[in-house]
């Protein structure tokens, strides 16, 4: 896209600074030019895709309730893509096809929720691209401080609202509108062009890792979060760990003796022991080399939920501690995974109760839940240049970054063999907010950028 923005040049000039700018001759400037007139054209029907899928709803659930609208907007998708064109899988995966990884938990199953992945076939020759979104959104309450209804669409002053207009339907509506836009325009790339939508991106990461197992794969990825149009290369893995101390229960109105002559104990105070550990290992971690990141923060550990005690006049007999943990990829095991963090945190938590006498002889236990694993794409990778080079054109400059939490990319890069990054509209920073919006410029610009993405990365046949 570089050879349009800059305005003069001509065009495949030998003395162009790199391959990209040869690639861009005129028949693909030509075909810039008509993607940004037929995004801009489509600036209506974009609202309208989104409005169609917030009207859905699909919002995350509990591991046993049952599904809601998945299917109807997966199959919503499915009808538009093959309509424009391409082959579409419906599928419900296996419950198998999940089980037995770090980081589903286990008895998790697909009933009603099935994932969708539609392929625009290439004329040979270029690298394949997959676009990528989840389908799922965070629960909608306090619904009484919306605005409007958040599972109806709402354009108010440029901006549409509704619960996963920001997270991240707004940006599934554009990866859809680009496909379909470059379909109809006729514009065919050498590589193939997949669509693929999924579930459980806010819980687990289930559907996309289905998605992988199912076969979904490209040359890359690009996941359609909202990055603020920055170019995410790389995003932190979580871990979730559930420290319980026990106490000795007795009467909390009556004077105890000393505990080694049988008296009471409280767990709570106790657990005041592990917080100072997890207040000192987050310091630790903060000033440490191996939890630096170009483009993340450094590692966290942070206290998320408590619960002790069992009645007002006893002594509380165990205090649980709940932590939500995140890890750089530096910190990954050599599978990729929390292993070894979860070692350093037990050794940690461990040394702490070393000094305290009852936790010597009662030693904290550690559990350990889920493991979202870590990841990171070269930020070298051609697609990387491609989504730089299209989201100028489409007049949003880039800069690359990285997503402090976790999502479906490194699902993608990690198990199935396809480097992804994120690019998308609004930003992550308003996700999951009530009044939740994205505006409407933004899914302009990201259709647009998506396309030309698509086009730089994949090429166009002759
Ligand atoms: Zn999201």
């Amino acid at each position: 896209m570089r050879a349009s923005s800059s305005a003069g040049r001509p065009e495949g000039r030998a003395s162009a600074p790199n391959g990209a700018c040869l690639r861009l001759s005129s028949p693909v400037v030509t075909v810039e030019e008509r993607i940004r007139a037929a995004v801009s054209a489509g600036r209506e029907e974009l609202t309208e895709v989104l409005s169609a899928l917030i009207g859905f709803d699909t919002t995350a659930r509990e591991l046993h309730d049952p599904p809601r609208q998945e299917a109807d907007l997966q199959e919503y998708l499915g009808g538009r893509l093959r309509a424009a064109g391409a082959s579409v899988d419906i599928w419900e995966p296996d419950p198998a096809d999940v089980a037995g990884s770090r980081q589903i938990p286990a008895g998790l199953g697909f009933e009603g929720r099935p994932q969708m992945v539609a392929r625009f076939a290439g004329a040979g020759g270029g690298p394949s691209l997959l676009f990528n979104g989840h389908i799922d959104v965070v629960p909608f309450e306090p619904r009484d401080r919306w605005t409007s209804d958040p599972l109806r669409a709402d354009v108010r002053d440029g901006n549409l609202y509704g619960r996963g207009a920001c997270d991240m339907k707004g940006g599934v509506a554009c990866m859809v509108l680009a496909a379909e836009i470059l379909a109809r325009l006729g514009i065919r790339l050498r590589g193939d062009l997949l669509v693929n939508t999924v579930t459980d991106e806010e819980s687990s990461g289930a559907g996309g890792l289905a998605a992988v197992r199912h076969g979904v794969k490209a040359s890359a990825g690009i996941v359609t979060e909202p990055t603020a149009f920055e170019v995410w290369v790389a995003c932190r893995g979580s871990l979730t760990p559930t420290i319980t101390v026990d106490g000795r229960p007795g009467h909390a109105e009556m004077a105890q003796p000393h505990w080694r002559a049988g008296g009471a104990v409280n767990a709570i105070e106790k657990m005041s022991v592990i917080l100072d550990a997890v207040r000192r290992l987050q310091d630790e971690w903060r000033g440490r080399p191996d939890k630096y990141h170009p483009y993340l923060a450094a590692g966290t550990i942070v206290p998320v939920k408590i619960s002790g005690g069992e009645w007002m006049v006893s002594y509380p007999a165990a205090c649980s501690l709940t932590c939500e943990l995140m890890y750089l990829p530096a910190n990954a095991d050599a599978d990729g995974w929390g292993t070894e963090v979860e070692a350093e945190v037990e050794r940690w938590i461990a040394a702490a109760a070393a000094q305290d006498p009852w936790l010597v002889e009662h030693p904290p236990t550690v559990e350990w839940h889920v493991d979202i694993p870590p990841s990171e794409v070269d930020p070298e990778h051609p697609v990387v240049g491609s989504m730089v080079r299209a989201s100028t054109a489409a007049g949003r400059a880039p800069v690359l970054g990285g997503l402090d939490s976790w999502y479906d990319a490194a699902t993608f890069s990690r198990f199935g063999e396809t480097p992804s990054i994120g690019y998308g509209p609004r930003s992550i920073a308003w996700a999951h907010t009530v009044d939740e919006y994205v505006p409407v410029d933004d899914l302009v610009t990201c259709t647009e950028a998506l396309a030309l993405a698509a086009v730089d990365y994949c090429g166009v046949a002759e």
